[in-house]
């Protein structure tokens, strides 16, 4: 048997990380949130979280649409769009801009700024809500006069994890 191989099988985030608990909260949240927002947490849109949830990968929107069509004969891709901006609208999700595509967020239950870290290897994507920098960007923004729409930092590179697993390759 060989442990160590198990230990790292399903999943590239740091050691101890328990996926299964991210997704239950993840859940637990939102329909706790659309609760006591009066909003429906639909059948749809329920699917469309989960399937986001199945990884801290940036999910494109073709994608969940070939996940849920399985699940969800009546799936179309409008539907999956307004699933999409529901989420995106509660705060439940985050889109990446420079990916076009999405991804869960669990760090607040409202809409917020945020610091994303994407990995051009395996597409994890963390998110770090870096308020220092968020206060220095919106000072600089101040000054120029200038109106925000979204805000929203995105960082391509390479993971801690994937860049480990390079070294080992050499
Ligand atoms: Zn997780
Ligand atoms: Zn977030
Ligand atoms: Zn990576």
């Amino acid at each position: 048997m060989n442990t160590s191989a198990e230990a790292s099988h399903n999943h590239s985030h740091p050691l101890g990380h328990d996926h299964k608990k991210c997704v239950s909260e993840a859940l637990g949240t939102a329909a706790q949130l659309c609760v006591v927002r009066g909003v429906q947490l639909t059948p749809i849109r329920q699917q469309v979280l989960e399937l986001i949830w199945e990884s801290h990968k940036a999910v494109k929107a073709y994608e969940l649409l070939d996940r849920i069509k399985p699940l969800m004969d009546a799936a179309k891709p409008a539907t999956i769009y307004r699933a999409l901006d529901f989420l995106i609208e509660q705060g439940l999700i985050h889109r990446v801009e420079s990916l076009n595509a999405f991804v869960g967020c669990n760090c607040s239950a409202h809409q917020h700024e945020q610091l994303l870290l994407i990995c051009n290897n395996c597409q994890e994507v963390e998110e770090r809500p870096a308020p220092e920098v968020m206060q220095a960007l919106s000072e600089e923004i101040k000054q120029a006069d200038f109106i925000v729409h979204s805000k929203a930092i995105e960082i391509h590179g390479v993971c801690a994890q994937c860049a480990e697993t390079m070294g080992d390759q050499n």
